[in-house]
């Protein structure tokens, strides 16, 4: 026997539900389940629900369940009969709503390996860290232009209903996949594309080749190992596959957003450098090629070694280094990319330049004057970079400045030559990474501009961080998801509601968290926080210190505080959690400068990649090549010495270039992300991480509840059951679905008669109409295109 239990919804706070299977021959369930009511009745109800969940945690025969019919019994529970189905694989269709059976419910399907479940329209993807046999070709096939509710709840049903929202609408499509560090975004991202390529029919083999492979080059240039996960996403991508209007995949564009290139000079504890490095290292020993880039295989460069993790031999011999180094080079080739060569110089012209050391001389006229005290090490990467080496050591060593119409040339203090030495370092790679985008979007660019194609974006964005040490990276990683979880609510909760007022539609009002005053102290000019750092950013005197009193002294929001006894710390209540950053470093970190000498140099290389990655802007070729914001240099060129408060000319050359600060790129970045976002239909899959230590099998129940606290999933199922979230305008209604009711011959009028008409040939009910529109839910929506797709 089976049975559904149900705690009446008056007690207190806690009600829910749960199924019992055999439950008579399971006394331990009813003793408790009694308790449970005694407890109930005393008012106690957290401890109750606290025992409840260990006794599911007991006892895994206690299903949560849906939709039921009832059954009166003793003790003024209820006993219900059978439900048809022991789960439900979409939060929206619970009776009762509540985040706590919201998250045994994922746990219960997780344990059986359910990863994941819809809430209406919108996907939640709880990571599982391991491999699961759900995405071969059986797969792929059983989820191409099936009905949503025919098969179990899967990431390709999401690109499916994209797909056909395209053609079916002839419009552009978004898909937004959020979730924090190491909830499994970029695999799901993978599996979109993987998806969405066999749907676009490419039937041009190479192409969907191509845009797979391209992820894996991407990726190698853009991720690392982070504290959180071993294939972090240290860069924002944003990327669009191209389709004919009819629905054929031609072509496909990436953009990427804020590279975290302090990685490269710079990694914390437990942490490594972008994962291209040690596969080149790797892969060049292997093929004993590692003299020839200056590397040794005995000492590997410093940039590689974390301080605190002793890496050294591992490199060489780490055989997944070198099979990676394999599919780099394989990318290479299947995307017909010829200068790789080039690349791999760039690369270890990088790392070799962080070998080099300075030592201080002090003499009687002139104090604090560097020099460069292993000049072998200094020659390799000249010899790399194609410059002399006694130009890179004058430009690491001493700079350039005007005063009073005269050029002088001022000495580097060490800390000064080092700080050049990092920022060239940081430069190359984040122009690289650049580079390698732009290249990969030519070759991936349709062959025939079509002005009628359409295009689905991906976005795959870096998640919410909250470390033990958060800096200006953290803050801007941590503004881009807030940003986009305003997106989320304006798109789920605000504009729905808007339009039932518009509409005069009656429907229930759901509450919502709004993060709107987070994202105004962030954001708005001229006191937000990002605008208050330009400003202090302008002033040469400016500390970080100075900088957080500011903030301190401007930003009135009760979600920033200064925490005591934390030096130079701040604390943002971000929508996500506390977070408590620290502007060391922030100032630099926002100007981000490279010195006009090291620029003029490397303009001089005798390497054309080097001297392209110097050159603003890089280029696009091609007829159809769009403006891209992206290209756009990720590191100003600073012609001037901001320090010393001396002229900002530099004697060598006179340009206007306007100094662009990382936040003032950033919100532009942003709001250039948005406008995308918001120009096509968005589509959410909600990544959520089980558990902190990447373990397979284990549901870290209240881990996933703040998750689903914060992203506001309870509010979203609730706003998907009783909201509508398909509003089409009358005409637009009859034109797309007429066929269900009328001859396809005829033109019936786009009036709400016309679309009455249709919503009761088509059997559906609880569907409204508005002024001028029709109020859907979204499985109404599903059900009407497959009846189309079935009549055609
Ligand atoms: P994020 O991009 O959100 O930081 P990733 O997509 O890189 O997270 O996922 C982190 C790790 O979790 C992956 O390297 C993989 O091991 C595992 N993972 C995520 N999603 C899946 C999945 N659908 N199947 C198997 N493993 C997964
Ligand atoms: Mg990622």
């Amino acid at each position: 026997m089976r049975a559904l239990f149900k705690i009446p919804r008056n007690c207190n706070h806690f009600h829910t539900q749960c199924l019992i299977k055999d439950f008579e021959l399971r006394p331990n369930v009813l003793d408790l389940l009694e308790h449970v009511f005694i407890r109930q009745i005393t008012g106690r109800a957290k401890i109750l629900q606290k025992q409840l969940m260990e006794l599911i945690d007991l006892n895994q025969q206690i299903v949560i369940a849906g939709k039921h019919e009832r059954i009166h019994t003793k003790k003024g529970g209820q006993i219900m009969s059978s439900p048809t189905h022991d789960e439900v694989d979409d939060l929206a269709t619970l009776e009762v709503l509540d985040e706590v059976m919201d998250s045994i419910l994922l746990q219960r399907r997780y344990s059986k390996d359910q990863i994941y479940t819809y809430v209406g329209d919108i996907l939640i993807a709880v990571n599982p860290f391991h491999k699961m046999e759900l995405y071969g070709p059986q797969y792929t096939k059983m989820y191409i232009g099936a009905k949503r509710t025919a098969y179990p709840p899967h990431i390709f049903a999401v690109a499916d209903v994209a797909y056909q929202s395209m053609v079916s609408y002839n419009a552009d499509q978004c898909i937004v996949i959020s979730g924090e560090s190491g909830a499994g975004k970029t695999e799901s991202a993978h599996l979109l594309v993987q998806q969405l390529t066999v749907l676009g029919k490419a039937n041009n083999r190479s192409l969907q080749e191509k845009i797979l492979l391209v992820n894996n080059l991407v990726e190698a240039f853009g991720n690392a190992c982070t504290a959180i996960n071993n294939n972090s996403s240290r860069f924002g991508k944003y990327l669009e596959i191209n389709f004919t209007c009819g629905g054929t995949v031609v072509g496909a564009k990436i953009s990427e957003y804020l590279l975290e290139k302090s990685r490269v000079i710079h990694q914390a504890i437990g942490e490594k450098n972008f994962h291209i490095f040690y596969y080149i290292y790797a892969g060049l020993a292997e093929r004993k090629k590692l003299a020839h880039y200056k590397l040794s295989d005995s000492k590997p460069p410093k940039y590689l070694l974390n301080e605190h993790i002793r890496l050294g031999p591992d490199i060489v011999n780490n055989t997944f280094y070198k099979e990676q180094y394999d599919v780099v080079e394989q990318c290479f080739k299947v995307i017909g990319f010829t200068l790789e060569v080039h690349v791999y110089s760039t690369l270890a012209a990088i790392l070799n330049s962080g070998d080099i050391d300075f030592s201080s001389v002090t003499s009687e006229h002139q104090t604090d004057k560097s020099n460069i005290s292993n000049i072998a090490v200094l020659e390799n990467a000249a010899s790399l970079l194609c410059i002399r080496p006694d130009e890179l050591q004058e430009a690491l060593t001493s700079h350039c400045v005007v005063a009073r119409g005269e050029t002088i040339v001022r000495p580097n203090t060490v800390e000064k030559a080092m700080e050049v030495r990092d920022a060239m370092g940081k430069a190359l790679y984040g122009r690289l990474f650049s580079w390698i985008v732009n290249r990969i979007n030519t070759l991936l660019r349709p062959e025939i501009e079509d002005d009628n194609g359409l295009n689905i974006g991906i976005l795959d964005i870096f998640g919410f961080e909250n470390f033990k040490r958060n800096s200006f990276e953290q803050l801007c990683i941590n503004i881009a998801n807030e940003q986009i979880q305003f997106y989320f609510n304006q798109h789920i909760f605000a504009w729905e509601q808007d339009e039932y007022v518009n509409e005069e539609v009656d429907a229930r009002v759901i509450e919502y968290e709004d993060n709107r005053p987070l994202l105004d102290l962030f954001l708005q000019k001229p006191m937000g926080m990002l605008s208050l750092l330009d400003e202090e950013s302008r002033f040469p005197q400016a500390t970080d210190q100075t900088l957080v009193e500011k903030f301190e002294d401007n930003l009135k929001s009760k979600n920033f505080w200064r925490p005591k006894r934390v030096d130079l710390g701040f604390g943002i209540h971000h929508y996500a959690g506390k977070v408590i950053y620290n502007t060391a470093g922030f100032l630099s970190k926002n100007r981000d400068t490279l010195p006009a000498d090291i620029v003029l140099l490397l303009r001089s290389s005798e390497n054309s990649l080097i001297r392209k990655l110097v050159t603003h802007p890089l280029t696009k070729t091609g007829k159809n090549a769009r403006p891209n914001i992206f290209l756009s240099p990720s590191t100003k060129i600073c012609l001037g010495d901001s320090g010393t408060g001396e002229s900002t000319h530099h004697p060598r050359e006179t340009t206007n270039m306007r100094t662009q600060t990382v936040a003032s790129y950033f919100r532009y970045s942003l709001m250039d992300l948005l406008s995308k976002m918001v120009a096509g239909q968005p589509h959410f899959v909600r990544c959520i991480k089980p558990n902190n230590d990447r373990q397979a099998n284990k549901f870290d129940r209240e881990k996933v509840l703040v998750q689903l606290r914060y992203t506001g999933v309870l509010e979203t199922a609730k706003i998907r059951r009783q909201g509508y979230s398909h509003r089409i305008l009358y005409a637009n209604f009859v034109n797309r679905y007429y066929m269900l009711a009328f001859p396809v011959h005829e033109e019936p009028l786009g009036s709400p008669e016309t679309c009455a008409a249709i919503l009761v040939k088509a059997k559906l009910e609880n569907w409204v109409l508005g002024k001028t529109k029709v109020f859907l839910k979204y499985y109404h929506v599903e059900h009407l295109n497959l009846m189309v797709r079935q009549t055609t």
